[in-house]
Parts: C-alpha cells; structure tokens; sequence
C-alpha cells in the first residue's frame, strides 16, 4: 500500500510513518522537492503525477519508482538518465483505461507497440502498469476498468518484450481498492482513506 501525501504536511506523513506506512507518494514534483527532505529516512517515494520530460533527473533522484509513463521519449528519457547514474530505474506505464481526454496516460493498445519500441532498455525496468480509471461513487464500476488492465497486464506477460519486467499492477485508490485488490493490484494508492480529506 502506497499512501499518498498531496497536500498532506511532513509532520501527519511521520505520524503514518510511526504507525507503519512504509511506501508514499506524491504528485507533485515542486512539492515533493520541500517535503521529502522533512519527512522520515525510511520512507520509499513513489511519483505519481504527470513527469514532464525535462523534470526527469530531479524526479529519479527524489523517488524510487515513477508510476507515470505516458511515453516512449519519456521512457527514453529516464533510461538515459538510469544509465548515466549506473542504475535501473523501476518504473510503470500508466494506462488511460477510460480513455478519458482530461487524464494523461496511454491507450491500451499503445503498449505493445510501446514496448516493442523501447527495445532493451540500460536504464530503466518496466515493471508493470498503472491506471486511474474514471471516477465513480461505486467500487464496481471501476471493475470492468481494473480487469482490463489485468489482462494487459497478463499479456504482456506472455508476449515477453525485452523491456518488460512485468511485476506490478498500481490501482486502486481509497473508493475502490478492495475491487483493485480482487482484480489483481499489487499496490495501491490510498490518499483520503489514510489521511483524511484534502484540503
Ligand atoms: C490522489 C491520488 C490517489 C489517491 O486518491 P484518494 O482518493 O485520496 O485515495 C491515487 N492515485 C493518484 C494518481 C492520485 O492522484
């Protein structure tokens, strides 16, 4: 479980800290930058917001995995930097299930073709998908949105590109993450639920 920190101050993260929350993330790279600093050593930071492209090296020195990659130059991008820094940078491509104009992420059908693409990557590892499906007040109608990127997922499993290391399904948020969890997320994002509601 990722718990996610917009908006939330460095001293109620801690507070999580202490009773537990090991994974955090943030979507906001600007905010990310003053806040990370205060908060607990042991904590894992995840970014989950948009990533312009020339943003990558502050983003892959503050967090350990981007959960955003809506693009092929933008996948290029974080490699290149991976490779500089000698490491690879674990990351996840977000799926816009919904195919909804206001939210980032890619089409289903990108994907193959994305990884196909990529080709090997030095710097970065693919480690599976993520996807925000359109908001609903009911858990169930997230289903349909949560089984279809499963089932991206288990494809991709199959087909085997050599970029993909396919061990991470990100989905689910406070409304519906019981519904993510039947339908397969090995992680999910939990801001209200921990936190409260945002200001
Ligand atoms: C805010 C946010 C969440 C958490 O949403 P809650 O409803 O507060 O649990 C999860 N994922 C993304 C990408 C977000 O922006």
């Amino acid at each position: 479980m990722i718990g996610i920190v917009k908006t939330v101050e460095p001293e109620r993260i801690r507070l999580a800290y202490d009773a537990g929350l090991l994974d955090a993330g943030e979507n906001y790279l600007q905010e990310a930058r003053t806040k990370i600093p205060l908060c607990p050593d042991g904590l894992k930071w995840h970014f989950i917001g948009h990533l312009q492209q020339n943003k990558v090296n502050p983003a892959i020195d503050l967090f350990s995995m981007i959960h955003s990659v809506d693009s092929l130059n933008l996948l290029r991008r974080i490699s290149a930097r991976g490779e500089a820094l000698g490491i690879e940078v674990p990351v996840l491509l977000e799926v816009n299930v919904g195919g909804e104009d206001t939210k980032f992420g890619l089409s289903p059908d990108d994907i193959p073709r994305l990884l196909e693409a990529a080709g090997e990557l030095k710097g970065a590892q693919v480690q599976g998908l993520m996807c925000m499906p359109p908001y609903s007040d009911d858990p169930q109608e997230s289903r349909p949105f949560f089984r279809r990127l499963a089932a991206l997922f288990q494809s991709m499993n199959t087909e085997g590109f050599p970029s993909w290391k396919g061990r991470h399904l990100s989905m689910g948020m406070s409304g519906d993450y019981e519904t993510a969890i039947e339908e397969g997320a090995t992680m999910v994002r939990i801001g209200r639920a921990i936190f409260g509601e945002r200001k």
